[in-house]
């Protein structure tokens, strides 16, 4: 009985998402109504002269479109502990560290309950839609999440990754009871304090669990291909856990051992199945299935700097189907993938016009207007004209700004979206790329997509070799006079400097931008540098990541790492073995 009440009503969910996205703009002026009164207290609305008022014109009027630098001053003293409300009426007691990876470290930004009910919202609805196309059963989920440490800041908030923080909330595994999601591994393995540890646990539970195992899932697509690729070098020991029912020495903290000695009994059946299921692959084509055989599909968020990641992923999944995860960030969530079934380079997101309040800065006609004033390569720097969220037209692309019920009001996401059609009157978004994320020494610009699409194509010829890309980067190097660009690529093996100085050439023809092909034939530009690097080279860019507190679970490897960001391009060329030069121009 109660298991069943327990269950999510996915119909209704679904009837409240069309009731709200047939009515967006109401929604919206009433959405942004609410975060106004319930933070019209906190000293930087008072200082902005909205007096009470709560509609968008006069919003728009008196609240500036900022950034996170801007915002900074205000987030530093909630950190430091001020009592007084800052950025929103109730204080702000956790705090999200962001990703981090675009920046080259961590950003602070307010977490608090209003922000959890929205992250649950966003999980149930997606849960509703894809439930519909591709039901599961009571069952568990393979989830390759990972807590980062949550720490005390000095003003005594708690701080830990937007993941972490979600992780750690009380509603987080009831709403995933709800959704059949549960993961299959003890608390114990999810905050473990050392995550080459839990990402073992999370396997070997995956194994002892393998026939109710019902989805694999974790935030971002890279974790999952990292812990299959984890499972092809520890498979064996794995086995050996199984067989005896005694946990390999390799983890030491005794809370995941005697979480996981719960779980482990001798199976030397299950040691052999999974033995025989192994062996019988072919380059582990299909392992996904092979080893949960009722495994319903994959999940993940898979668009963006995440794209990469799919060709491996599908090798691994077989016949699965692929899922992307919805679209948010540690700032809040903007859209659920309500049409699962659609491929997933194609999957477009939903906006919830009750979670925020979101406007749109056009960036054809600001990019177009700044070349033609300016020149100018700093495009944040322009004034911005948003829209508002139903005045967005299909086809074009959009820098987003998101009003929070966290403390953040016209907050610049730095992330650009495609409108590709409306739900209802609510638009579908296209994740496009980060904004700042650019290549370019002078007239050029190279979007972190252009460069995604560029690896594509050229990876194509090493894998005639059988050969892959497993992850790769980006740099400009203005050092060398003129400046050019390099590319950084972690091979999975051996590959002739032949097909390595094509590949080369190919990724300086791949980027089509006038700017850059213009540049490049009068050598405004240097020739394109392939640097190859040592294998396990992004596993250290990860490691010098979760040093500095971010999240596996949240990792996201920079495809462009700017001068400042020091010790990541330090950890890039330390491990340089090979350097080719473009001769395509
Ligand atoms: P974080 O800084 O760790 O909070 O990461 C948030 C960023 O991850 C967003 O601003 C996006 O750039 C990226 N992101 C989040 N969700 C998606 C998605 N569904 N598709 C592509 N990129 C995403």
């Amino acid at each position: 009985m109660l298991e069943k009440m327990e269950i999510l009503h996915v119909e209704k969910v679904i009837e409240e998402f069309e009731t709200m996205t047939k009515d967006t703009e109401n929604v919206q002026r009433e959405t942004l109504k609410k975060i106004l009164e319930e933070n019209g207290s906190a000293e930087y609305l008072q200082n902005l002269g909205l007096n009470g008022r709560t509609d968008p014109q006069s919003f728009k009027a008196c609240v500036p479109v900022v950034t996170h630098q801007d915002l900074d001053p205000y987030i530093q003293r909630i950190v430091d502990g001020a009592s007084s409300p800052i950025l929103t009426g109730k204080p702000i007691t956790t705090i999200s560290l962001s990703s981090g990876t675009t920046q080259g470290r961590p950003k602070f930004v307010p977490f608090n309950d209003e922000l959890m009910e929205t992250t649950l919202q966003i999980f149930r609805t997606s849960y509703a839609f894809r439930n519909r196309e591709f039901p599961v059963k009571n069952g568990k989920a393979l989830q390759f999440i990972y807590s980062s440490k949550q720490s005390r800041t000095k003003g005594g908030l708690f701080a830990g990754t937007a993941t972490t923080n979600v992780f750690r909330n009380s509603q987080f595994k009831k709403a995933m009871k709800a959704m059949q999601s549960q993961c299959c591994s003890p608390d114990e393995v999810i905050f473990g304090p050392d995550f080459r540890q839990s990402l073992y646990c999370h396997l070997l539970c995956g194994l002892i669990f393998r026939e109710e195992i019902q989805l694999v899932s974790s935030t971002f697509a890279h974790s999952i291909v990292h812990a299959f690729r984890t499972l092809e070098q520890v498979w064996e020991e794995l086995c050996v856990d199984i067989r005896e029912g005694i946990l390999t020495s390799r983890i030491t903290f005794p809370s995941v051992r005697s979480a996981m000695a719960k779980l482990l009994k001798p199976n030397p059946e299950l040691a052999d199945l999974i033995r025989r299921k192994i062996s019988g692959l072919s380059n582990w084509y299909g392992l996904i299935p092979e080893l949960f055989p009722n495994v319903k599909y994959i999940y993940g968020i898979m668009t963006g700097s995440m794209e990469h990641y799919l060709k491996k992923l599908r090798h691994y999944a077989g016949d699965v189907p692929l899922i992307s995860a919805d679209y948010g960030s540690s700032e809040g969530w903007i859209g659920a993938n309500i049409n699962p079934n659609v491929p997933t380079e194609s999957t477009t997101y939903a906006v919830l016009p009750n979670i925020g309040y979101f406007e749109f800065i056009p960036l054809k006609e600001n990019v177009e207007e700044q070349v033609h004033d300016r020149g100018d390569a700093n495009i944040l720097s322009m004034e911005p004209k948003p829209v508002s969220l139903t005045e967005v037209k299909i086809g074009e692309e959009y820098e987003v700004i998101v009003t929070s019920f966290a403390g953040l009001y016209r907050y610049r996401l730095g992330d650009v979206v495609k409108v590709m059609g409306f739900h209802n009157s609510t638009p579908e978004l296209k994740f496009i790329c980060r904004r700042n994320l650019m290549l370019t020494v002078n007239i050029d610009k190279n979007t972190e997509k252009d460069l995604q699409q560029a690896v594509e194509e050229a990876a194509k010829l090493i894998a005639e070799e059988k050969q892959e890309v497993i992850d790769f980067s980006s740099h400009v190097d203005m050092w060398t006079d003129p400046g050019h660009y390099v590319i950084f690529w972690e091979i999975s093996g051996e590959v002739s400097d032949e097909v390595l100085k094509e590949c080369c050439n190919f990724l300086d023809r791949s980027f089509v931008d006038a700017g850059y092909v213009s540049s490049r034939k009068v050598n405004a530009i240097g020739p394109l540098e392939l640097r190859i690097l040592r294998r396990g080279t992004f596993q250290k860019v990860l490691d010098h990541y979760l040093g500095l507190g971010a999240a596996v679970s949240q990792f996201k490897t920079p495809r462009c790492v700017g001068p400042t960001n020091y010790k990541v391009l330090q950890i890039l060329c330390d491990n340089v073995v090979k350097t080719y030069f473009s001769t395509a121009f």
